[in-house]
């Protein structure tokens, strides 16, 4: 078990949220190693622990947590027929390093500000430098051991045409179609991943277009309009997370932080989340990394390159005329970016 490789090569024998390093552990020894855990990764171990994932599906108890079912990397490897991402030509993409490259001894320390003894490198660290264990791996493979990654059919993206004769005024049709745009872009877009051909790659892919469009509604639909600097729309934190829809990720601080903003900003979408008087930053999140409730909000705004404040108000009213009229099937209006819609009223 202590050299148990996980497929996305993290080493599942000495992983926190694993079986192994609790074993023996008294309920205090082991609450002050999650306490460790949460301060040099930010997250806090689960409590029942993950099974690792070489264990067949059928062998995952119903109740764990762990490993994730839905794990891209795990269905990808197991598509491909090897044990791990060493094997696979396409080594490393993506997806693969949004994993196991996310905490590496320099990321992490950097993060800290500050050094980590070689002790707690070994026991919080090491364990997820996935892409160095798996070049190791790789290293020792012959050339008829690499296989080609498994392949996904493009998923269908369908937008529909921006309306003719809207019974609108220049200005206002203008600024509808900047939204028909916006949206437009982000359903057509690859969002900056390479091989989406492959199977990892377009379910991200998919995932990634679905939780930006969505985070997107939630906005247009629910939002307050605020103008102190510049006008930006708000969403309390109940508001946001009571929407996300099957976009659950979208309650995961880290991927909003460092995939979404990041993502959107590039569309000319800025947002920002902002603790309400009275709230620690470090009490916005679960230990486990997850937005919490209460004592945030979060602002989105456009850029001038998108048409700021007249197009952010044609955003909302078409997310909102969109729901009157279509309730629970608008958002799928909304991701098509159908505006026909509008011809009729
Ligand atoms: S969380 Fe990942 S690395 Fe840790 S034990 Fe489970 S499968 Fe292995
Ligand atoms: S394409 Fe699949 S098997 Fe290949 S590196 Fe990415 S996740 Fe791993």
């Amino acid at each position: 078990m202590s050299d148990l490789v996980s497929k996305c090569g993290l080493n599942c024998g000495a992983c926190p949220w694993g079986p192994n390093p609790r074993k023996g552990m008294s309920a205090e020894d082991f609450e002050r190693y999650r306490k460790n855990a949460k301060q040099i990764l930010g997250y806090m171990p689960i409590k029942t622990p993950c099974v690792t994932c070489q264990t067949p599906d059928a062998e995952i108890p119903k109740e764990s947590k762990l490993p994730s079912r839905t794990c891209l990397i795990r269905q990808c490897v197991d598509k491909a027929g090897v044990a791990n991402c060493a094997y696979c030509q396409s080594f490393p993409c993506d997806t693969l390093k949004e994993t196991a490259a996310a905490w590496t001894r320099e990321k992490i320390e950097a993060k800290l500000g500050a050094q980590i003894s070689e002790e707690k490198y070994h026991l919080f660290v090491e364990p997820f430098e996935g892409i160095k264990r798996l070049a190791v791996i790789r290293a020792s493979l012959k050339a008829d051991e690499f296989v080609e990654p498994a392949k996904s059919p493009s998923s269908e993206t369908r937008t529909v045409d921006f309306p003719k004769n809207l019974p609108l005024s220049k200005k206002e049709a203008a600024s509808f179609k900047a939204v028909h745009n916006l949206l437009s872009k982000i359903e057509l877009s690859s969002l900056g991943l390479s091989s989406t051909d492959t199977f990892a790659q377009q379910h991200k892919l998919e995932n990634l277009r679905t939780q930006l469009l969505r985070f997107l509604w939630i906005f247009g639909n629910y939002g307050k309009f605020e103008n102190t600097k510049s006008l930006h729309l708000v969403v309390d934190a109940e508001t946001y997370l009571a929407n996300r829809g099957t976009a659950k990720k979208l309650a995961i601080w880290s991927f909003v932080e460092d995939t979404v903003f990041k993502v959107l900003n590039e569309f000319g979408v800025c947002c920002e989340r902002v603790a309400i008087t009275g709230a620690k930053i470090e009490d916005l999140t679960t230990g486990t990394g997850y937005l919490r409730k209460k004592g945030w909000v979060i602002s989105l705004s456009f850029k001038e390159k998108i048409g700021e404040t007249e197009v952010l108000k044609a955003f909302q009213l078409y997310s909102q005329k969109l729901d009157e009229k279509f309730g629970k099937n608008a958002f799928k209006q909304f991701s098509n970016a159908d505006m026909q819609f509008l011809t009729e009223t």
